[in-house]
C-alpha cells in the first residue's frame, strides 16, 4: 500500500505543480515580468533588407552605381559542366567590378550582396532606390540548351512586355509626389500618365545607351554574343526608375565562357571594360541632364 501512495505522488506531483502554475499565472499572482528583456529588433513590416555600405569617395555628389550579382544564398543560378555555380560566379564578378570601379576612384559603388546569401528580386531594385542610385547594373552568368552558344549580352528592360513599369513608378512616385524631381502634387492624372510616359521613355533610353556603352567598351577585351545588346521584361529591372541593365558575362553552360569567368585575370579584363562603360555613362548623365519640364506639352 505504501508503495501505492509513492506511485500516486510520483504522477500526481507534476500535475499538480503545473496546476498550480496555471492557477498562479492565470490569476496574476505569480508575476513572471521579467526585469530585464532582450529585445530583439525585427525588421519594419514590409521586411525591407538592410542598406549595404556605399564605397568609394566620401563626395555625395558624385554618382552611385548599384552593382547587383544574381542570385545567392539557396538561389544558386544556373550550373556549368564542370561544377560551377552561377551564384559564385555573379559574386566574383561583382566583385571584380566594384574593385575596377574603386580603383578608378570616379564614382561610389553599393553592392546589393557581398556573401552568400538569398535576396528577392525586388529587394534588389529597393537597395538601389533607397540609396538614390543613379545606375543599377545586375551581373549574371547565361545559360542555354545548346552548349555552344557563348559570349557576354548585356539586358536592358524592355517597355513592349514592361506595362508594369509605368504602373510601378507611377504609383511609387505619385506616392513620393515626383517624377525625376518633377512635382506631380496638384496635376491632373492626364499629366501624371504624361510624366510618368516619359520618364520610362527616357530610362530605356538611357539605359540602352548604357548598352551601347559597355558593348564599345568591351568589345575588344571580351567576347559578346552575336546579338549583344538585347531587351527582355526582367523582373529586376521592372521596378526601377533609374537607368538599368542586366549584364550577362557569358554563357555558364559554355566550357570555354565558364573556364574564362572562373578566371580571375579574365574577370579583371571584363570587370575594367564594364567599369569604364560605367564612368562614361554616369559622366555623360552629369554633363546633360535631361529636363523633363521642357518636353513635358501635352
Ligand atoms: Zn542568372
Amino acid at each position: 500500500m505504501e508503495n501505492k501512495g509513492v506511485l500516486i505522488a510520483v504522477f500526481a506531483a507534476p500535475v499538480a505543480a503545473a496546476a498550480l502554475m496555471w492557477a498562479a499565472f492565470s490569476s496574476g499572482l505569480a508575476d513572471i515580468e521579467p526585469r530585464s528583456v532582450l529585445r530583439i529588433e525585427m525588421p519594419p513590416s514590409s521586411g525591407r533588407v538592410g542598406l549595404p555600405p556605399v564605397e568609394g569617395p566620401a563626395d555625395v555628389s558624385r554618382p552611385l552605381v548599384v552593382i547587383d550579382a544574381g542570385h545567392g544564398g539557396h538561389d544558386p543560378g544556373a550550373s556549368g559542366a564542370a561544377g560551377e555555380r552561377e551564384k559564385e560566379l555573379t559574386l566574383l564578378l561583382a566583385q571584380s567590378l566594384r574593385e575596377a570601379l574603386l580603383a578608378a576612384g570616379k564614382v561610389r559603388v553599393a553592392m546589393t550582396r557581398d556573401t552568400d546569401r538569398f535576396l528577392v528580386l525586388e529587394e534588389r531594385a529597393d537597395i538601389a532606390h533607397r540609396l538614390g542610385a543613379d545606375l543599377f547594373v545586375s551581373v549574371h552568368a547565361d545559360a542555354a540548351q545548346n552548349d555552344t552558344a557563348q559570349g557576354a549580352t548585356v539586358y536592358t528592360l524592355s517597355d513592349k512586355a514592361s506595362d508594369g513599369v509605368a504602373e510601378a513608378l507611377a504609383a511609387r512616385e505619385n506616392k513620393a509626389d515626383t517624377v525625376n524631381g518633377v512635382n506631380l502634387e496638384g496635376q491632373g492624372a492626364a499629366v501624371s500618365s504624361i510624366l510618368v510616359d516619359l520618364a520610362r521613355r527616357e530610362m530605356r533610353g538611357r539605359s540602352l545607351r548604357f548598352g551601347e556603352l559597355v558593348v564599345r567598351e568591351g568589345k575588344d577585351a571580351v567576347r559578346f554574343h552575336e546579338t549583344p545588346q538585347r531587351e527582355a521584361a526582367f523582373v529586376v529591372l521592372k521596378s526601377l526608375d533609374l537607368p538599368s541593365a542586366l549584364i550577362e558575362a557569358g554563357y555558364i553552360s559554355n566550357a570555354e565562357d565558364a573556364q574564362k569567368m572562373r578566371d580571375p585575370a579574365w574577370r579583371k579584363v571584363f570587370a575594367g571594360s564594364v567599369a569604364r562603360a560605367i564612368e562614361i555613362f554616369l559622366a555623360e548623365g552629369q554633363v546633360a541632364p535631361v529636363a523633363v519640364e521642357n518636353t513635358a506639352t501635352p
